[in-house]
């Protein structure tokens, strides 16, 4: 199946997001569970947790159709061991709230070395903190976005994620989410090779690890490593991708969604790829 959606508002609270995705036509959604530019967050209120549950469940969201984003301000990778141990803490704490709200899933940017230390050394500190996260948490899987690569990011080549999660102890909990513009952006051209840019994924990651999507066109060209989204069919991309992605069942079960730049289109965007999906919009 096919669970397709979009980042939905958690305005007034995080048990407004799954109206919101119902409201949009859509069958997976991602959220902020907290304010994602602030590094301090009121603990959830049992209120929220409560009713947050209860419209994931009377709206039909499974722990597979939902994939939080972490804060930006988090870099698991930064060269500064007090900066590092300020984002892992925090990065604790957006998993714990996973926990509370039964997600199964956290997504988030891998990290940046920030031009002050090697790659590998960064990706090497950013395995270190993911490991320490999980020994400190019980079950939400920590879900690595590929990026555009855009200044000093890391996570713009799937060797770089590989090399990450080689490093995870625990295999069970480490995941991979696949944004398209971000792909793109960095060098992968699913516009003329779809097929060849999903055998470089298996081959260097492996779709057990593809733990969700973001599907969003590009402005940004080829390999300009810029972090510039477009609505579906608007940018560099095309819908051709897209409709490739829906139709490819190595991508099922797991939340798709929209991080594209017009909301109020979004209802036609999800409408559209429940089509090439096969899927009627009732
Ligand atoms: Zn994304
Ligand atoms: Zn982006």
């Amino acid at each position: 199946m096919k669970y397709i959606g979009a980042h939905v508002s958690a305005a007034g609270g995080v048990e407004n997001a799954p109206i919101r995705a119902h409201e949009i036509g859509a069958t997976a959604f991602a959220l902020f569970t907290k304010n994602q530019r602030q590094w301090k967050a009121k603990p959830l209120t049992d209120k929220s947790i409560r009713e947050f549950k209860a419209n994931c469940q009377k709206f039909g969201f499974g722990p597979d159709q939902i994939l939080p984003h972490d804060s930006y301000l988090i870099n698991l990778g930064h060269p500064e061991p007090e900066k590092r141990q300020k984002s892992l803490d925090a990065f604790i704490d957006e998993l714990e709230r996973c926990e509370l709200l039964g997600i199964r899933r956290l997504n988030f940017h891998p990290g940046s070395h920030l031009r002050e230390i090697s790659e590998t050394d960064c990706l090497d500190y950013i395995a270190e903190s993911i490991n320490e996260a999980l020994q400190q948490t019980n079950d939400v899987i920590a879900v690595l976005e590929n990026t555009a690569g855009q200044g000093s990011n890391l996570g713009h080549r799937h060797e770089q994620l590989a090399h990450i999660i080689e490093k995870v102890e625990d295999k069970s909990r480490i995941g991979v989410c696949f944004d398209t513009c971000h792909a793109y952006a960095g060098g992968y051209d699913l516009k003329n090779d779809y097929e060849g840019v999903m055998q470089d994924f298996s081959d260097v990651i492996g779709f057990k690890y593809l733990q969700g999507m973001h599907l969003n066109d590009s402005k940004a060209t080829l390999g300009q490593r810029v972090d510039r989204h477009h609505s579906l069919g608007e940018g560099e991309i095309g819908w051709q991708c897209f409709e490739k992605i829906m139709q490819d069942p190595r991508i099922d079960n797991i939340p798709l969604t929209l991080e594209t730049i017009e909301p109020n289109i979004w209802p036609e965007e999800i409408a559209q790829l429940k089509t090439f999906a096969g899927i009627s919009s009732t």
